[in-house]
Formats: structure tokens, sequence, C-alpha cells
């Protein structure tokens, strides 16, 4: 990224929104190795456009089937660019996609819950992780927001039916992500008074624009070493 880009972004830190992808935006089929097999929810679209005119929205993405030798890192990749495009076309744009593609018992740095990717988001792209959002349909995607100070929201699409138990007490819970967005979108145009300055309603202003950030193809981050 360009000094004057990144001093910008700087100066303004975004709020995002980070997706957890199979389960939340796309059906959860096991391990994808081809485009084919993507299915995104019918309320994905519609609910990330609505997302993208307040939010930096990222892909953070656990593919322990790299690890276990089911799909290679390119499948992943090549999954990823078929999503990242779909959303592109309908107005969506997502700024990356991280993956890690290890298996939880090598203990890498990079599998959710570990805010490792969070972090870098904030880092490279000047994300207030406090101000943003994780959507996920597994426990461990409302725990990965919670070690970073985000807020999570737990969705009953994909396994969260089936992880419910899993989820910590208070945790938000709604049905999928056409009602997460409702739910981010609302606590964007609430009147915040007596926080972060008071009464500023965010919808007023036109969002910044992504100066740099949008860019083609599935951003593979990987993280080898183990912890
Ligand atoms: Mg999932
Ligand atoms: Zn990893």
């Amino acid at each position: 990224m360009k000094s004057t880009e990144t001093s910008i972004l700087q100066a303004n830190p975004r709020r995002a929104v980070f997706l957890d992808r199979d389960g939340t935006i796309i059906e959860d089929r096991g391990d994808l190795s081809d485009p084919a097999q993507v299915v995104f929810f019918k309320n994905t679209t519609p609910a990330l456009r609505r997302l993208a005119d307040h939010f930096a929205l990222f892909i953070v993405t656990n593919q322990s089937g790299v690890a276990k030798g089911t799909i290679t890192l390119e499948d992943v990749q090549r999954v990823n660019n078929y999503v990242e495009k779909h959303l592109a076309v309908a107005g969506a744009p997502i700024v990356a996609t991280y993956v890690c593609p290890h298996q939880r018992s090598s203990g890498c740095k990079c599998i959710k819950p570990n805010a490792y990717f969070l972090k870098e988001a904030e880092r490279e792209f000047g994300i207030d992780l406090r101000r943003s959002f994780v959507i996920g349909d597994h426990p461990h995607d409302v725990e990965f927001a919670a070690q970073s100070d985000a807020t999570g929201i737990y969705v009953l699409s994909g396994h969260g039916i089936k992880h419910r138990a899993g989820i910590p007490a208070g945790t938000t819970v709604v049905e999928g992500i056409s009602e997460a967005t409702d739910l981010i979108l609302a606590s964007v145009s609430a009147p915040q008074t007596g926080r972060r300055g008071g009464g500023q309603l965010e919808t007023t202003a036109p969002p910044t624009p992504f100066l740099g950030l949008r860019r083609g193809g599935t951003k593979l981050r990987l993280f080898w070493e183990t912890a």
C-alpha cells in the first residue's frame, strides 16, 4: 500500500464486517474444491450489498481440508475467487479473504478463534475493530470477535443450530445473514448519545471510499509456523 493511502486510512479508521464463509454466506457442503459447488444463501447478496455501504467487508475462513489433504490451496483460492467475483458484481466487494489452511492440532496462530487475521486487517487496512463485527455459524466465530473487542453475531444457518449449545451466554443469535445485517445497520443508524463524541449519525456521512483497497483475487494469508 502506498504511504498516502496508509496515512488516510490511519486518520479514518474504518469499521468492518468479518464474514465466515461456509454456513454463513454460502451453504456448508464440506470441503469445497470447485466453484460449481458454491451455493449462496438467497439473502446473502442483498444483505452484503447493504453492509458494503457502511463497512469494509472481509471473509475469514478456516479450511482445514488443505492440511488434511482433501482439497488443495489452489482449490480454495478458486472457490474464493468465485465468491469474491460474484459479490463484487453484485455491489458487495470483499476487501480481502483470509484463509487458515491448517488443522487445529497443528497449533497455528491463524486458525479462528485466534484473532490473528483481525489484527492483520486492523494493521493493513486501518480497521477499527471495536466498531466492527464478526458474523459466523460456529462458536469459534463469536469467540474470534471477543478476542479483539469486535462484536460477534451468531447465525443459525449452516451448523449454527448444531453448535448452539457451545456459544457463550449473552451471545447475539439471529436466523441468518439478513437478520445479522439488520441488526448491524440498526446499530449504525441509532443515535449514539454519549458514546464516541455523542449523537453521530454515521449514515448521514457518505462512506469514505476504499482508496486502493479494491483488488482482484483472493488474498491467501498463510501462517505456516506453529505457535
Ligand atoms: Mg462456518
Ligand atoms: Zn492456521
